[in-house]
């Protein structure tokens, strides 16, 4: 190995050293805990506004009703979910399946194209700690400074007041945020009970609104950030979903480097665009340098950009020292000192992707386009073939097997379509619950003489009063005639 090659190699060690350990943790294991600088400008003011239509629709949706039914449930414990109004129940497992597959192809091809952008601009958990805990956090405790300072400070009454505030606020928005989670699994109506009736009468539902507010409260107070970087999936799957042709947050290290302290009477020359001033650093909310390359912990939440961009202002260089772009854009950009805007390439994994999502959303569609409301199941029942009957007649038996996909509890009523022959349930009239199976035995009686065959194809057709809502066909089964009848 030649110096230079060996050189390259030792400085490459150098530099990758930092992804050894999480920039929230001592050398010793022990938590750092991030005092990030309050965030300023456009990229902020845009995800302000972003933020908070976002929190609208998810605080609103519950309460949104169609024909008297939630626009969205998602009721794990029954297996009932209801999107824009429509009711899925197990039945529909096969539309699960390839919905989710579509939307883990759809998260891919995202991420392929547009990097992180989910996380710092609609993630529930960027949005709350970020727009909502943090800003309090601010108002009560001042910037990064003062909470730095106030941590420091001995515990004095004015201590106590703000850490007492803040965190009772923090709890009573943890036990909100709760109420409307809970809500989505529930229903707005069924939490409306639990918030009015005597608590004695709903210990479940309780228990489970404060087991979510102190889970809510611990992730937004304290656990914060680890979040993405230690448990969220989608955050440590970044190194597979990226490639160098996203569009990440990204230091233009091409303009940037060599990086140097900025002295008024120096110029440009033989140095790049970065000024060491560590604002970057400083507003970034899981304490990373972004300027050491993409890395997992960002979650693009723009805080750097905006920090970097107003420093460029202050110093009369071009912004964008820190953008949105990929890292070969940067890379086979020339070093011009002006800045640089991103071509989007589209690449043969995103063409791949875009194909495979194609071909799952046109099954899905289909799939949802030839839904109904019942679906419905007639078998001769096992074992038996035909009865001969009195009166010259003869009789199959049938199981019938019925889905309610509906809110509504539909009584139904059975007739033979194409053939002249009686048709008797056995039992009680059927019924169908509200989103209910039932199952139901019937009997089917036609004349000997009239059937030449001995399998012979009936039609039944299943009627809510005159309402036609279902036609199925199957066999009926006769002796075969003997030649002299
Ligand atoms: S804010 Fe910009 S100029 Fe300052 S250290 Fe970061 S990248 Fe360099
Ligand atoms: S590196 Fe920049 S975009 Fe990423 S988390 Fe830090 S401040 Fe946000």
């Amino acid at each position: 190995m030649n110096e230079e090659t060996l050189e390259q190699q030792l400085y490459d060690e150098e530099a990758e050293t930092f992804r050894n350990q999480l920039a929230t943790v001592t050398d010793d294991g022990k938590r750092k805990w991030v005092y990030p600088k309050k965030p300023k400008g456009r990229f902020h003011r845009a995800r302000i506004i972003v933020s908070a239509l976002l929190l609208i629709i998810l605080v609103g949706t519950p309460f949104i009703k169609v024909n008297g039914h939630p626009l969205v449930l998602f009721d794990f414990l029954n297996r009932k979910f209801i999107l824009f109004g429509t009711l899925f129940g197990p039945h529909d497992f096969h539309l699960l399946v390839i919905g989710m597959i579509s939307l883990v192809v759809f998260i891919i091809l995202f991420t392929a194209v547009f990097g992180r952008i989910f996380c710092g601009w609609a993630c529930p958990q960027t949005i709350f700690l970020e727009m909502v805990f943090r800003k309090i956090e601010y108002w009560i405790e001042g910037d990064a400074k003062d909470q730095r300072k106030l941590k420091a400070a001995p515990w004095t009454g004015n201590k106590f007041f703000k850490k007492l505030t803040k965190q009772i606020i923090f709890f009573a928005i943890a036990f909100f945020i709760s109420n409307i989670f809970l809500s989505y699994i529930i229903g707005i109506d069924e939490l409306l009970k639990i918030i009015t009736d005597p608590p004695s009468e709903h210990l479940q539902g309780l228990t489970a609104i404060t087991i979510f507010s102190g889970i809510f409260y611990f992730v937004f107070s304290n656990f914060r950030e680890q979040a993405c970087t230690i448990v969220c999936p989608y955050g440590r799957l970044q190194g597979v979903l990226l490639d160098r042709d996203s569009i990440v947050i990204a230091y233009d290290n091409v303009r940037g480097e060599p990086r140097k302290r900025f002295k008024k009477d120096e110029g440009w020359e033989n140095r790049g665009d970065c000024i060491e001033c560590y604002q970057c650093v400083e507003v970034c909310p899981t304490g990373i340098d972004i300027r050491n390359g993409i890395q997992l912990e960002c979650v693009n939440c723009t805080a750097c950009i905006d920090a970097c961009d107003d420093i460029m202002d202050k110093i009369k260089r071009p912004r964008g020292l820190i953008r949105y772009a990929s890292l070969n854009s940067i890379e086979k950009s020339e070093r011009s000192g002006s800045n640089r805007k991103s071509k989007w390439r589209i690449t043969p994994r995103e063409i791949g992707y875009s194909i495979l999502l194609t071909l799952l959303v046109s099954v899905f569609i289909i799939l949802m386009l030839n839904r109904t409301d019942f679906s419905v199941t007639v078998l001769r029942t096992a074992g038996l073939l035909y009865q001969e009957q009195p009166n010259n007649m003869v009789s199959n038996l049938y199981d019938l097997n019925l889905v309610n996909k509906t809110f509504n509890e539909i009584p139904v009523s059975l007739k033979l379509e194409n053939i002249d022959g009686e048709l008797k349930i056995v039992g009680k009239e059927i019924v169908m619950e509200p989103q209910g199976n039932i199952d139901a035995k019937f009997l089917v009686l036609l004349k000997k003489n009239e059937l030449t065959k001995m399998s012979t194809p009936i039609d039944i057709g299943i009627y809510n009063g005159d309402k036609l809502i279902k036609k199925v066909s199957t066999s009926f089964l006769a002796p075969m005639k003997k030649k002299d009848e």
